[in-house]
């Protein structure tokens, strides 16, 4: 197998305190030494608990190894209880954290076992009301959170930050000759949302092993300007993510382009890639990618990588893309059983290539690699197994055939 993940060039983990997320006997680690933790959410109606517990199930599958739901109504805080129930007999342990605004600590006061349920709760102090209103639905969340032992994930966000705190902000800013732009004075205003609702929660009791911040926006500088204040300025474990990515590849490349400056400084302790689906979209695409992240990076490992060169005018038949992509579905098919089987199987590399320009000498580098001929050539194909040449695939059945040589050596 190829060695242990490497991320060379990455600037070592900024050392957090480290968040339990339990769910019986299954425990997710985030922060400290933990590794980078992927997580993702449902866009079904809580309340409806069947379409629910499927997706996250169908998440969980993809990847996700925390669940987000969304509880904004007394049906859906009802309903909570009933989803957990479904996923355990469905035998996923997946831990479901809350999502919680404007009526939070109405529903975990109301629904005591939707707080039960519930793994972890996140909490949005932007929407909470104002002043003591504000104040003291903080404290009931908080309360329950103590009374039930769960960790909590303060969520500040751009669109919902607190404006009570924004106008004290501004106010000061004014006096002082409006040294900060309003963008800089916003930035600033969301790190000291999240790290003083922090402080106050550990005031009313939560334990500082508890809490877990973020601090969400849509643009990619900003994102990493205020996580890298944030980082600066506390050791909470903190969750990354680009609030509205947005949709298709411009999601996933601006999600990437913001989580992997940070993730490189060492900044970050779980993740979701917010990706807006497309009409008839899988919902499991944001753990995808988000795993895909986090390899590419070399920071974990999911699944065996496929290497493949992007094809050109040497290569004439779709053949390849066709391989390419057959095995790497394969491979992701077969993980759920091969990762308790082989252990270590995730580090594996595969090198499918087109010609032989870079075909050899790629799949020589990989674990397996496979260089097919290219255009107008011989439609034979030789096969490296560790860095040696070992056999050369002929004819119509080069793709299942080159599918059992990988599967023997896995098993090997
Ligand atoms: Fe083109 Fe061959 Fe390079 Fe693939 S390996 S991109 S087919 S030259």
């Amino acid at each position: 197998h190829a060695p242990e993940p490497d991320a060379a060039g990455a600037q070592a983990r900024r050392l957090t305190r480290q968040v339990v997320v339990q769910h019986g006997g299954r425990r997710v680690r985030v922060g400290g030494d933990a590794p980078v933790v992927v997580q993702s959410m449902t866009n079904t109606d809580t309340a409806d608990a069947v379409a629910t517990a499927i997706q996250v199930k169908e998440l969980t599958q993809a990847g996700s190894e925390m669940v987000r739901i969304t509880v904004n109504s007394p049906e859906a805080a009802a309903e909570v209880p009933a989803i957990r129930e479904q996923l355990d007999r469905m035998g996923v342990d997946t831990p479901l954290i809350g999502d919680f605004h404007y009526n939070g600590h109405k529903l975990l006061s109301d629904f005591p076992e939707c707080a039960q349920a519930l793994s972890k709760y996140r909490i949005n102090p932007g929407n909470m009301g104002g002043g003591k209103r504000r104040d003291d639905n903080f404290a009931k969340m908080i309360e329950v959170a103590c009374r039930y032992g769960k960790p909590v994930r303060i969520g500040v966000n751009w669109g919902s930050l607190d404006h009570e705190l924004m106008a004290r902000m501004m106010d000061a800013n004014n006096r002082r000759g409006q040294p900060w732009s309003a963008q800089a004075l916003m930035r600033e205003a969301l790190v000291v949302s999240a790290i003083s609702n922090a402080r106050r929660a550990e005031e009313l009791g939560l334990p500082g092993d508890a809490i877990v911040l973020s601090c969400k926006v849509s643009h990619v500088q900003d994102l990493i300007s205020v996580y890298r204040d944030l980082s600066a300025r506390c050791d909470y474990p903190l969750h990354l993510g680009l609030t509205e990515a947005g949709m298709g590849s411009k999601g996933i490349v601006a999600s990437t382009a913001a989580l992997s400056v940070l993730m490189q400084q060492g900044i970050g302790d779980t993740i979701r890639i917010s990706l807006t689906p497309e009409p008839g979209g899988d919902r499991g695409r944001e753990a995808i990618v988000a795993q895909e992240i986090l390899q590419s990076m070399g920071l974990r490992a999911f699944t065996p990588m496929v290497v493949a060169c992007p094809g050109c005018g040497r290569t004439s038949s779709t053949f390849f893309q066709e391989l390419a992509d057959s095995i790497q579905t394969y491979l992701r098919q077969q993980m759920p059983v091969w990762k308790t089987r082989y252990p270590g199987v995730e580090n594996m590399n595969v090198a499918v290539m087109g010609c032989v320009v870079n075909g050899p000498g790629e799949s020589r580098h990989a674990d397996i690699g496979i260089s097919l001929p290219g255009t107008g050539e011989v439609p034979s194909a030789p096969v490296f197994v560790d860095g040696e040449r070992t056999v050369t695939l002929k004819g119509e059945r080069i793709a299942e055939e080159f599918q059992a040589i990988v599967e023997d050596y896995v098993a090997r």
